[in-house]
């Protein structure tokens, strides 16, 4: 989140609800966060277009935080774009299961296959076989047979003279006869969509019939990982991606590029050069990196500062002084307590179910009922205040009728007032601002 955003969602908080020129204004800014994030314009576009639709509806309009709500909504929306969740490589197929690798040169194949192997046979305890079908660099074959050997999986060889398809029919037919649960197939890079390899790789998956077929792309590749994509999911029927380097600085967003134009799950993040970075992808966690993580949380620690802390320490100084804690007290302490009460929820869970608890809270009504209580006090003398022991049946009727309330309202709120009193005294001023911590997360 740039600054500018940042700045227009604490304006918002003073504004009752979500206009359609400041969600503009808002949207803007996430626009430019996505595209310095390096999130594909036209992806960019789809993603406003949704999260604009969402953010003019009802729930945001009614909301006691539009500011907050709209951000929450940028994050859940980015997350589902991303993927539903974790999805573990398929294995459900006659073994040996194949599972093929496709993607540019550099993306991070041959590393990815090693990577998978280790995770295979550690995790999910398979016997493993790796092959090979770069036949244009020699060098690549050697990769792929030492990467193996430190995997701890066995590696079919391959040499530069053969065909790639009578490589992988060889293998294949390896694997069979010696009873291994899975086949990994590296293929050769392409540097750039090649027409004759894009074919070799689609004869490849006609006569491997795989059950993974992986589509590797490099988290640093930037607006072109959209047309990477385009090409390879019109060659094949991708059944996932890796997104490799994502131990590098960038934010990532070729992986929201890459999810909505194959509509693969993302299963896999590399995130080093070693044999165990490889992480089930996290499409929430992935979401705040996209955005940029410390900006949400800077910005909710923003919000969190709105809460009156001068004013509960004043309270507590008085708790503490033995001035006794009278109506006035309750009045700005059940209002703090109400704002750092919906403000906590939404603290809980960040940033992973930001949304869903936002959801949840049911902040207008929260609102309401601060507003009654506070109308009710504000219905008393100031004596009363002062000493709610003065307040008996006709004064109650009184204030109700000022309040427009029920007499049993007001009953409730000075029983309420007398539980806060008892509580008060028993804790002290320390204990009241541990509790009012507590409550604001
Ligand atoms: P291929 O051409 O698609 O087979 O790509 P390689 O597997 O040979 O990887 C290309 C380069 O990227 C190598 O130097 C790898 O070590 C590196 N690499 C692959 N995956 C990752 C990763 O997740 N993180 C980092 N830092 N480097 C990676
Ligand atoms: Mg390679």
């Amino acid at each position: 989140l740039t600054e500018k955003l940042s700045r227009l969602v604490k304006e918002m908080r003073g504004q009752a609800r979500i206009t359609e020129s400041n969600v503009q204004d808002m949207l803007r800014e996430v626009r430019m966060a996505l595209l310095e994030a390096d999130v594909a314009l036209p992806v960019v576009r789809d993603f406003i277009a949704r999260v604009k639709e969402k953010a003019l509806g009802q729930e945001v309009l009614s909301s006691l935080q539009p500011g907050q709500v709209l951000v929450s909504i940028v994050n859940a929306e980015l997350a589902a774009t991303m993927g539903e969740g974790v999805s573990d490589i398929n294995l459900n197929a006659q073994p040996p299961a194949v599972i093929l690798m496709a993607g540019l040169q550099g993306a991070g194949k041959t590393t990815t296959t090693a990577k998978l192997a280790k995770h295979l046979i550690e995790k999910r305890k398979k016997k493993v076989l790796t092959v090979s079908g770069d036949v244009y660099r020699p060098a690549a074959i050697e990769q792929l047979k030492t990467v193996t050997a430190q995997a701890g999986a066995e590696w079919f060889p391959s040499t530069p003279d053969q065909k790639p398809l009578d490589i992988a029919r060889g293998a294949l037919d390896y694997a069979k006869r010696h009873f291994f649960d899975v086949l990994l197939v590296d293929t050769a890079g392409r540097l750039a969509i090649d027409e004759a390899l894009m074919r070799e790789i689609q004869e490849l998956h006609g006569a491997l019939k795989p059950v993974e077929t992986l589509f590797v792309v490099d988290a640093m590749q930037g607006q072109d990982a959209i047309n990477t994509a385009k090409a390879f999911k019109e060659a094949l029927p991708l059944t996932g991606i890796v997104l490799t380097k994502l131990d590098g600085d960038s934010r990532g967003g070729a992986a929201l590029s890459v999810r909505q134009i194959t509509g693969a799950p993302i299963k896999f993040a590399g995130v080093s050069e070693k044999l165990d970075g490889l992480e089930v992808f996290d499409a929430q966690r992935h979401a705040g990196r996209v955005l940029g993580m410390g900006d949400i949380v800077a910005l909710v620690e923003q919000v969190t500062a709105g809460v009156d802390m001068e004013a509960a320490q004043r309270l507590a100084a008085k708790v503490k002084s033995g001035d006794g804690f009278d109506l006035n007290d309750f009045l700005g302490q059940i209002q703090q307590m109400k704002q750092m009460g919906g403000l906590s929820s939404l603290m809980d869970k960040l940033p992973s179910q930001l949304t869903a608890k936002a959801g949840q809270v049911d902040m207008d009504k929260a609102e309401r009922e601060v507003r009654r209580k506070e109308g009710i006090i504000c219905s008393m003398t100031a004596k009363e205040r002062a000493k709610p022991e003065l307040i008996k049946a006709t004064r109650k009727k009184r204030i109700a009728m000022g309040a427009g309330v029920q007499v049993q309202e007001v009953n409730r709120l000075l029983k309420e007032f007398e539980q806060m009193q008892d509580m008060m005294k028993k804790m002290k001023g320390g204990g009241l601002m541990k509790m009012m911590k507590r409550m604001g997360g």
